[in-house]
This record gives structure tokens, C-alpha cells and sequence, in this order.
């Protein structure tokens, strides 16, 4: 029997000779290691890991895109929901759900004109295979932003484009506009990512017959057209003669309203604009349904249950988009943005960016309940990051939108004598001109708190750093190393066989 001195010794000698002894001694670890908890609960995660392997094709695909959900907003959305479960220790032992995905991969999110991006140059890489300028909605950087004619010749074929011809079914689901950037790369082709109703078209974009961003979600023949549309943006579909039913005024100065054109048009279609009609439809007897929930951005789900017209969460959303896009056998592209993460982030919010973040882990947990490992690739993913961070030696278990208590449990303060907030932001509203504000009586928890940020600005910026994508099911082996956001795009066409190139 080998004793803790004989460890010691060990201890001393080469790596590969100690890894050999250990392998041939397995009994060589101390029970007090063997026995903890830590240890145990490690070496099956890692087991698991070993066994999730699986290179078959993927018939469907789901691409989850938090908008601005950088490694710091996971880490602390996760202790946020950890923090909310019972019988959890502090919170930092939970995992967001895709979280617990096998394969991982970091990436690149640079724009080819931008160090930090945009969300249009980074969701134009992940939709088309091809890295662009800020601004632009697919297509390539030769086009010069807002100038309609330098972008003719210059558009690039989506993944949902792919998939459509490839006789596909396809949504786009988003709680920001639908013709938001992140949306819209998925199926339309800008110079600008602000042409979103006719009524933002310079004179030369008309002149040049570019088309605006909701015009080209709707306006597409069937054996090309979105099966599900879901999100916000009502107001781009609907003529500045109109009065919506949440008594807002439409942008379109065409006279059109596209949500009649895509009734008309498009077989067994639907339009929707409030949860009763949402949650009424029969997904059996619709193949189209598009829903849009707001006249702007849908709300945050912090404010969700105050919406008077009543909005469907993001897991709601993407559950009914699955109902509706798996009749179709041979299969279909599903692409979901959690786009408000990033406007909390901008407004130097964390409360309402980590309750959207926790609600994209429950939409991706929903999707993973309701479809097949075999035949679904999920994936989940960012744009761009954001100046958000996790500050402080803030003892295990202290809620993570509250004050720094150190390990003796007492408030840390700072060289200016006043406590401070695990999370921050480098920049943004919330920033402090002259005296730092003294937060000992304020409640940092509350839903508006807006954390102390170091230089001013209207709007807190995004972030440089590379963001993570996590995927499991078939070809989610692909996922893995550092990578160009750009190789997303062949990820999907590969796992999926569109065709879009040869390998
Ligand atoms: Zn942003």
C-alpha cells in the first residue's frame, strides 16, 4: 500500500512518468481527492464529453444568435439563474443549457472595416460565408454603406436562401424588429442596415431600385419564401396611413401593407400581431404565419407580462416555429436572435440583459426537449460582445447584481471610501461624471439599476474579444479551435448539405 510520503516523492518526478504510475496505479489518488465532490462530479462531465459524437448529416438546424451575448454576460446570466434555483451553493455551479452542449468553439468577430463590429458585418459572416463592412446586410464589402448602386452585383446568397432551394422549410424568429440587422442578413440584401421601411430610402436607392428590408422578407415567391417570421417591427409593414391595433402609426409611405400581401400571396398563411392570435394558431393547418408583436422592438422579458396587446416569449416562439417547420420531411433552417441582450447592454442595464439571456437559455433548452439529437444540429452563438464586466473578489454566493462582499462578508470599498457593484460596464450611460455616486443605500438589484460605467457615453459600446458557439447533434463536431466568424456559414452548409459549395 503506497503512503502519503511515497505521494510526495512521486510528486517530484517527470510528468510522463508520474502519469504513467498513476494510470498504473490508479488506487495512487488520496480518498480525500477521490471522495470530493468536485472530483467525482468532473469525471463524469468529462465521460459524457467523451461520448457525444455524432457525424451524421443534420436534417434540421437551429441557430441561436444572442445579440451581444459576450463570455461575461454568460457567466453572469448563469450565476443570475443559478442564484434564482434552490439548493444551489452560490449559483456558480449552474450551467445555461447549451452550456452543457459537447463542442465549443471560439470566435473572431472582427468586420473587414471594423476592429470592434457591428451586428450587421457579423451576422452578413455567419449568413453568407463571407466577412463584410459594419452597416451592410449581405453583401460584400465592395459595396460602399448606403449607396445603393455600388451594392448591384455585389449580393450574396444566404443560408436561407440555400435551404430554400434546396426545398427547405425556413423561419427567422427575433424579440428585436424583425428587420433588425441580425434578422435581416438572414434574407435580404442592403447596403444599409437602416433601410428597414421604403420610407429610410435615400432618393438614389430608389432611383437604383434597392428594396427595403421588410419589403424583401415578404415580397419573395413561395418556393423562396420564409415559412415563419416572427418578432417585432410592425410599424415597416405597415402604411403611414395606418393606426396599429396598439394604436401606433405604420412607416410605409408606398401605400403597401405587406401583412396583406403575405396572406394574399403565400399559401395557408397567417398573420398575427398579439398573443391571443399567436397563440391560437393551428400549426397543422398553417404553413405560413407571420407574427409581429410590436410596432418596434417586442419587450424585454423583464417587462414582457406589462405588454397591454400581450407578446409570446422567445421559447413560445421558437416551439411554434418547430411545430410548423418540421412537416416539412425533408427537413428546415431555423434561425432565432435574442436581439435585446445587446440593447440592455447599450443602455448599461444588466438586470434586463441577463433576464434575456436566461430566457435564450430556456428557448434553446425548449428546442432541445422538442426535436431529435440524431437528425437536429443545434447551435448557439453571438455576434459581437460588449464592455461588460465582472469586477471585484466578491465572496462565493453574492448576488450577482449586488454590492461586492469579500470573503469576511463585508462590503468592499473602494480607494474613493464608497462600495461598488460586481458588474460594470468600461463605458456608457451609466458612467460617472465628477464624484462616484455612494451605492451603500441603493438597491443594485432593481430591474433599472444602471451600473456605474467609467467613460460617458449616450450608448455603452460593444466589445472586441471573441465570443463562444456551442453545438451538439449531427456535425457538431465541426465546432472547435479558434475560428473566423465567416466558417459558421460552412459549418451549416456542410452539416446540412446545401450545397452552397464543395468541401
Ligand atoms: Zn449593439
Amino acid at each position: 500500500m503506497i503512503n502519503m510520503k511515497n505521494i510526495a516523492a512521486l510528486a517530484s518526478c517527470s510528468l510522463v512518468t508520474m502519469t504513467v504510475t498513476m494510470a498504473a496505479n490508479a488506487a495512487v489518488l488520496p480518498s480525500n481527492q477521490t471522495n470530493s465532490q468536485w472530483f467525482k462530479s468532473s469525471a463524469l462531465n468529462f465521460t459524457e464529453k467523451t461520448q457525444q459524437e455524432n457525424k451524421g448529416k443534420a436534417k434540421n438546424v437551429i441557430l441561436f444568435v444572442g445579440d451581444g451575448m459576450g463570455v461575461s454576460t454568460l457567466t453572469a446570466a448563469r450565476i443570475f439563474q443559478g442564484q434564482q434555483v434552490q439548493g444551489n451553493e452560490g449559483g456558480e455551479e449552474n450551467f445555461l443549457s447549451f452550456e452543457q452542449f459537447a463542442h465549443t468553439a471560439l470566435v473572431k468577430t472582427y468586420n473587414t472595416n471594423q476592429q470592434t463590429p457591428d451586428s450587421a458585418g457579423t451576422m452578413t459572416a455567419i449568413a453568407t460565408g463571407v466577412k463584410s463592412k459594419a452597416g451592410v446586410l449581405s453583401v460584400s464589402d465592395t459595396s460602399l454603406r448606403a449607396n445603393c448602386l455600388s451594392s448591384k452585383g455585389n449580393e450574396l446568397i444566404t443560408l436561407v436562401d440555400l435551404a430554400n432551394a434546396k426545398g427547405l422549410s425556413t423561419g427567422v424568429v427575433s424579440t428585436a424588429r424583425i428587420t433588425h440587422a441580425t434578422p435581416a442578413a438572414t434574407y435580404s440584401n442592403t447596403p444599409e442596415r437602416n433601410w428597414e421601411a421604403d420610407s429610410n430610402l435615400p432618393a438614389e436607392a430608389v432611383a437604383n431600385e434597392c428594396k427595403d428590408i421588410a419589403y424583401q422578407l415578404v415580397m419573395r415567391d413561395e418556393a423562396n419564401a420564409l415559412s415563419v417570421a416572427l418578432g417585432g417591427g410592425r410599424r415597416n409593414f405597415i402604411p403611414d396611413t395606418v393606426t396599429d391595433e396598439e394604436n401606433k402609426k405604420g412607416r410605409r409611405s408606398d401605400g403597401v401593407n405587406l401583412t396583406k400581401n403575405w396572406t394574399d400571396n403565400l399559401s395557408n398563411a397567417a398573420y398575427v400581431w398579439d398573443k391571443t392570435g399567436f397563440d391560437a394558431i393551428d400549426t397543422a393547418s398553417t404553413d405560413h404565419l407571420l407574427g409581429l408583436f410590436n410596432s418596434s422592438h417586442m419587450e424585454y422579458e423583464a417587462d414582457r407580462q406589462d405588454d397591454t396587446a400581450g407578446e409570446p416569449s422567445l421559447t413560445q416562439m421558437t416551439t411554434k416555429s418547430i411545430d410548423i417547420l418540421k412537416k416539412n420531411e425533408q427537413g428546415y433552417l431555423l434561425i432565432v436572435e435574442s436581439g435585446r441582450i445587446d440593447h440592455a447592454h447599450h443602455a448599461g442595464n444588466a438586470h434586463r440583459a441577463l433576464m434575456d439571456t436566461v430566457e435564450l437559455s430556456n428557448a434553446v433548452q425548449a428546442a432541445v426537449n422538442s426535436t431529435d439529437p440524431d437528425d437536429t444540429l443545434i447551435m448557439v452563438t453571438a455576434d459581437h460582445s460588449h464592455v461588460f464586466t465582472i469586477a471585484g473578489y466578491p465572496k462565493r454566493g453574492n448576488p450577482i447584481l449586488g454590492l461586492v462582499h469579500n470573503v469576511d462578508g463585508n462590503v468592499a470599498i473602494a480607494d474613493d471610501g464608497k462600495p461598488y457593484t460586481t458588474l460594470g460596464y468600461t463605458n456608457g450611460p451609466g458612467a460617472v461624471i465628477g464624484q462616484r455616486d455612494d451605492l451603500t443605500s441603493v438597491d443594485t438589484q432593481e430591474k433599472g439599476f444602471m451600473q456605474q460605467a467609467l467613460v460617458p457615453m449616450g450608448s455603452e459600446t460593444h466589445a472586441g474579444e471573441d465570443i463562444s458557439l456551442h453545438a451538439t447533434g449531427p456535425g457538431s463536431h465541426l465546432v472547435q479551435g479558434v475560428i473566423e466568424q465567416n466558417v459558421i456559414f460552412h459549418i451549416i452548409n456542410q452539416a446540412q448539405s446545401l450545397g452552397g459549395t464543395k468541401y
